[in-house]
């Protein structure tokens, strides 16, 4: 899983050097975020746009650090626009998402929201209503559930199943019509976001191939079909947890490149993933309050625990553990595989098992990598009543504590 980079590493021990308790901490390095994400960005196709997606991680310094990069940002409620609204720079923003509320549909409208998901017949009405009594003229998308290939699909599928996302195909023309019967609303394109946790770039690119298969069809439902513009293709590009393989988004976008290239009238292609973007720059750091053997298995007990990082639990995986030593010692590799928990009074409260790190001393940190992505924020930090952890946002000069 890699080293933890010097940085990073030099702000946890400062941060357990002042902290009266033992430490617990997220850490995020925003020069990290900024370089991986200036990175996908240069390898985007021509007529391809990257929106991000900031359920993943909607904190201010992370949201800060990507405007300048990013074409735009997707939210999915009136708390995400108010997150936008703190955010330093301005940028083109689009809403997804089911049972939005009048009141965010009317914030948003209100803030210039470039585009809404329309995800029913039901909301496609309502939109309808809240555009004319603000006066605007709305660009939409209809969201698709589309029947998908055998083998496209992931362990979280948004699509090509039964969910309560957007429309299946047996109902867009119905969907197309309701919104052209609309006068405050114009559709430009659809979206479909079908899956998260990506592995394969293969079956990524296959899917990308089936929605531009499909795309004559679903744009000619339109009365003026030349007037439908754009594909939302989501997110979903999935972070390998176990192995720490980087998913080969050049290849992807290079696939891309050349698909679009031999289609005649191709649509223009906007992403918006969350985790892709945020997963690697975020470490959460838990310093070790107590080793112990319980019925043969080897327990390392540290501050924190799932309730501040639900993700390994919530994925059902071991989260890669790097370690620490409180004092720089000679660290005996092999030995024991030890299960990491922290101090919920749960057995449901285990981070990581199976981890041979080795002599671990209480005071030593345990660092787990992959954590700026549905993190913190996924996490149910006020069981238990512990404090919150502190979040460290690295930037150039050092560290801005919030
Ligand atoms: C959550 C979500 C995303 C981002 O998904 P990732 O798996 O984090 O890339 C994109 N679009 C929509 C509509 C979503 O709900």
């Amino acid at each position: 899983m890699g080293e933890l980079p010097a940085a990073v590493r030099a702000a946890l021990v400062e941060a357990q050097a002042q902290s009266s308790d033992p430490l617990v901490a997220f850490v995020y390095d925003l020069d990290a975020l900024r370089r991986h994400v200036a990175a996908l960005m240069a390898d985007l196709p021509p007529g391809v746009e990257l929106y991000y997606a900031i359920k993943a991680n909607s904190e201010a310094p992370i949201l800060a650090a990507l405007a300048p990069l990013v074409h735009g940002f997707e939210i999915s409620s009136g708390g995400e626009i108010d997150r936008l609204a703190a955010c330093p720079q301005r940028k083109p923003f689009i809403f997804s998402g089911p049972g939005k509320l009048d009141s965010d549909l009317r914030t948003a409208l209100s803030a210039g929201v470039e585009a809404i998901h329309l995800e029913s017949l039901g909301e496609i009405q309502r939109l309808q209503r809240l555009a004319r009594s603000l006066g605007r003229l709305q660009p939409v998308y209809i969201r698709i559930n589309p029947q998908l290939p055998a083998g496209l699909t992931s362990t979280l599928a948004m699509a090509g199943t039964a969910t309560p996302f957007g429309f299946d195909e047996a109902d867009l023309h119905a969907a197309v019509a309701a919104v052209e019967a609309a006068s405050h609303l114009q559709l430009q394109g659809f979206h479909v976001h079908a899956l998260s946790h990506q592995h394969s770039v293969e079956r990524h690119l296959q899917l990308l191939d089936f929605y531009l298969e499909r795309w004559p069809h679903w744009r000619g439902l339109a009365r003026r079909p030349e007037s439908l513009v754009r594909l939302n293709v989501g997110g979903g590009i999935g972070v390998d947890y176990r192995e720490g393989r980087r998913f080969d988004w050049a290849r992807l976008c290079a696939h891309l490149r050349a698909r679009l290239a031999a289609q005649a009238q191709p649509p223009l292609i906007r992403f918006e993933p969350g985790r892709f973007l945020a997963a690697f720059c975020g470490y959460y750091a838990m310093e070790v309050l107590d080793t112990k053997t319980s019925h043969g298995q080897h327990f390392l007990v540290c501050r924190g625990g799932t309730h501040q990082f639900r993700l390994p639990v919530a994925q059902g995986h071991d989260h890669p553990v790097l370690h620490l030593p409180r004092e720089a010692r000679a660290t005996a590799t092999g030995g024991k595989a030890w299960t990491v928990v922290g101090q919920l009074c749960t057995p449901k409260d285990i981070l990581s098992r199976g981890q041979p790190l080795g002599e671990v001393r209480v005071g030593d940190l345990l660092v787990l990598p992959l954590a700026g992505a549905y993190g913190y924020n996924i996490s149910h930090a006020d069981f238990l009543c512990h404090p919150r952890p502190r979040q460290l946002f690295l930037d150039g000069h050092g560290s801005a504590p919030t």
